[in-house]
């Protein structure tokens, strides 16, 4: 698991550090570009973590490492401190509230996990007694409809689609309004995705968003694309106002600093992450439970 080899290595950079005799400037110098190379190579964005390692000289008292204190604790300190402030988006996402409708527009490209998440996203809240609904607005990808279809029977989750109409705008009103006088509390959109980024994937995701007027857009991000994840995030931030985002696919193969990366570029933060193409694999986001596994 890469988050674990990660803690590796930033455990022995700490390690190496207080076996030194004398901590001074070089030996403190070492030991943050051993974190900083392990950070990048988790996909945290270089530049990030340049940041990072300038504030951690600013906090960190070489006279106070010189003079006996837990030189490794006070380091490590600063690290976990300095990775949780990237996580910290600054402020809360906008959360809804039980019983109230509220509509919820996804956005990604495609492959990122936007269609198996969304039904993720509306079973967790069906388990805990809302009301959610799904509306399949991609009209782009073949089989996105059938796919979202087949999730919501399976979850007994109310949806709708359109095998005929091709106006991905006109399926997320009609669903939206279908769905508001059902009394749903959590209307979901599922917007198209493309292989990459482009400008007409933005300008379909901005009509829909228009159109619909969602309480909270959500990014989703697959993890494993790597130190691209900060643009990524940032042209989708320019183009819609991504609130909140969502990682997939952080079993396996995953590589944390995607999630760093995605909250410094839309000022967002994560909320919930994918761990298995199951419908349950879905945990909610913790900054700390996650920087100290981070961290080892
Ligand atoms: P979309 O094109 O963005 O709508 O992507 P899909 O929802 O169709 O997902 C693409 C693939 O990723 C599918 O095979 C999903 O089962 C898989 N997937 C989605 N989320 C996760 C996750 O958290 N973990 C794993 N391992 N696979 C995932």
């Amino acid at each position: 698991m890469v988050l674990a080899q990660l803690g590796g290595s930033i455990s022995r950079a700490l390690q190496q550090m207080s076996n030194a005799t004398v901590i001074d400037e070089k030996v403190l110098k070492e030991c943050l570009n051993e974190i900083t190379r392990a950070l990048v190579q988790a996909d945290v964005q270089f530049k990030l973590v340049c940041d990072m390692q300038t504030n951690i000289k600013k906090i960190v008292n070489l006279e106070d490492l010189a003079a006996g204190h837990n030189k490794r604790k006070i380091i490590q300190q600063a690290v976990f401190n300095e990775l949780c402030k990237m996580l910290d988006a600054g402020k809360p996402s906008f959360t809804p509230k039980k019983g109230k409708p509220s509509v919820v527009m996804f956005v990604g490209l495609q492959g990122s996990g936007k269609t198996t998440t969304c039904t993720k996203y509306a079973y967790y809240h069906q388990k805990k007694g809302w009301k959610p609904a799904l509306v399949c607005a991609d009209t782009f990808r073949a089989g996105a409809f059938d796919q979202l279809k087949q999730n919501a029977t399976k979850a007994k989750i109310p949806f709708y689609g359109s095998y005929m109409e091709s106006d991905p705008v006109k399926i997320a009103v009609d669903g939206v309004e279908r769905f508001k006088k059902e009394n749903c509390d959590l209307i979901i959109v599922d917007t198209s995705g493309r292989h990459k980024q482009e400008a007409a994937l933005f300008e379909e995701m901005r009509q829909v968003s228009e159109a619909t007027k969602p309480d909270l857009v959500i990014f989703v991000m697959d993890s494993s694309i790597g130190q691209a994840a900060f643009d990524q995030a940032q042209a989708f931030k320019q183009s819609v106002a991504v609130g909140a985002v969502i990682v997939t696919k952080m079993d396996g193969h995953a590589k944390g600093g995607g999630a760093l990366s995605a909250v410094a570029a839309t000022k967002s933060p994560v909320i919930f992450i994918g761990t298995g193409e199951h419908m349950d694999e879905f945990e909610v986001f913790d900054v700390k439970p996650f920087v100290s596994r981070l961290l080892g």
